[in-house]
């Protein structure tokens, strides 16, 4: 399993307490990210790292998810990130590196109750439990 970087630099908190359930992740099968912290104190505008180096896929903004970005690495593991603020990706901008700066956090999307990251990871389609990758993240870059 590769490892992955974590998408916020310094402290953060994996939340739930926006969805009810201690085991949301395992639910919905994505981890979330409260943004919030002392330097960003409404969450907004925290930047979000490239998890792994990786290339852009895709990315938008849909009614639920908001703002979203899609890297994918070579193996074809897809991070999607969703509810950004804004996103850093321009034409021409393929490969991002670990730890690039891929957006800024948010609150965009009707399924956000506060800024948050939500990060699933997908691999030839299928969602995967994040769960194995999010523990096995690389503690510094
Ligand atoms: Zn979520």
């Amino acid at each position: 399993m590769i490892k992955i970087c974590r998408p916020v630099k310094g402290d953060f908190i994996i939340t739930n307490d926006y969805f009810g359930s201690s085991q949301w992740y395992k639910i919905h099968k994505a981890i979330d990210i409260r943004t919030k912290c002392a330097e960003f104190p409404n969450g907004i505008g925290r930047p979000i790292l490239a998890v792994f180096t990786g290339s852009h896929i895709v990315s938008g903004s849909s009614v639920n998810g908001g703002i979203y970005y899609f890297l994918r690495e070579a193996d074809g593991l897809e991070a999607r990130y969703y509810h950004l603020d804004k996103i850093r990706w321009q034409e021409g901008w393929t490969t991002r590196f670990i730890g690039d700066v891929i957006g800024w956090s948010g609150n965009t999307g009707k399924w956000t109750t506060g800024a948050h990251l939500h990060l699933e990871f997908w691999k030839k389609g299928v969602q995967l439990d994040p769960e194995p990758y999010f523990f096995n993240y690389i503690e510094n870059l």
